[in-house]
């Protein structure tokens, strides 16, 4: 017996005290980031202190959800067992309309049509009862 075409699930977050508040409002399906009640400067989830002023008042906020492609790269090659099937698949930056960046996943478009500019929004992917990501799909504008 062989375990080749058994398939292997891909890796799951675990959040930690300071990735709690994104994966609680992800399961609910609300984009949380920081917000420094300093400078008002929205960050993405997960510092401990401001990335322009350095302090550490930052509260969680929900993000609208909308945002563009900043950048994406299409993976060819099979870094986890998990992805095997999904390969080609792509991997994108998107900046969100409040200024923070999120390393997400591209869905309901092909590679081939996704550009840097593209206007997307947040469709969140439940994972299990306790996980969900977000995920970003074009937006028309
Ligand atoms: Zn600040």
């Amino acid at each position: 017996m062989t375990t080749e075409n058994v398939p292997v699930p891909k890796p799951v977050p675990v959040p930690d005290e300071l990735s709690g508040p994104f994966f609680v409002g992800a399961k609910d399906h609300r984009l949380m980031v920081q917000r420094c009640s300093d400078c008002d400067t929205f960050q993405g989830p997960g510092r401990f202190v401001c990335d322009n002023c350095l302090s550490d008042h930052l509260t969680w906020v929900q993000a609208s959800g909308k945002g563009t492609v900043f950048s994406f790269v299409i993976m060819h090659q099979r870094y986890h067992p998990g992805f095997a099937a999904e390969i080609p698949y792509n991997i994108a930056t998107v900046e969100l309309e409040e200024g923070p960046r999120l390393l997400t996943i591209l869905i309901n478009i092909a590679n081939d049509d996704i550009r840097v500019g593209l206007p997307v929004k947040v469709k969140f992917e439940d994972i299990n009862q306790d996980i969900s990501l977000p995920k970003f799909e074009p937006s028309p504008a």
